[in-house]
């Protein structure tokens, strides 16, 4: 499965990263549903110009987009990148920490099952 990984531009400017790569490497708590071999194609902030890089995304093969849990908790496009995303990806609505978080969203009624 070719998977991205998208933040929040702010949380960038201090975090590494670490807890969404632990995550990943770990295979637990947003990456734990894989089964098979996760190849990550793109680790990036939702500033810039996103609509290149969904374009990148998608010309690498990337089936599954992962939003990042400081996304969720702290921005109010959270929403409306998901739904954008879901036009053409399977969007998972976290990373690292309980699928739950700490805010609702309408993500249960738009994710899919990740390992069709
Ligand atoms: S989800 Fe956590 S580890 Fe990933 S970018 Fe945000 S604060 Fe950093």
């Amino acid at each position: 499965m070719k998977i991205g990984i998208l933040v929040r531009e702010d949380t960038m400017m201090k975090c590494t990263g670490k807890g969404c790569l632990n995550a990943l490497l770990q295979r637990k708590d947003a990456f734990a549903r894989y089964n098979g071999e996760i190849e990550l194609l793109t680790f990036t902030h939702t500033g810039g110009n996103l609509n290149r890089k969904i374009e990148k995304m998608l010309e690498a093969g990337i089936k599954s987009v992962h939003i990042s849990s400081c996304l969720r908790a702290k921005s109010p496009e959270y929403e409306t990148l998901t739904k954008t995303l879901s036009v053409n990806f399977t969007v998972v609505g976290y990373t690292h920490g309980s699928e739950a978080g700490v805010r609702n969203s309408s993500l249960h009624d738009i994710k899919h099952d990740i390992n069709d």
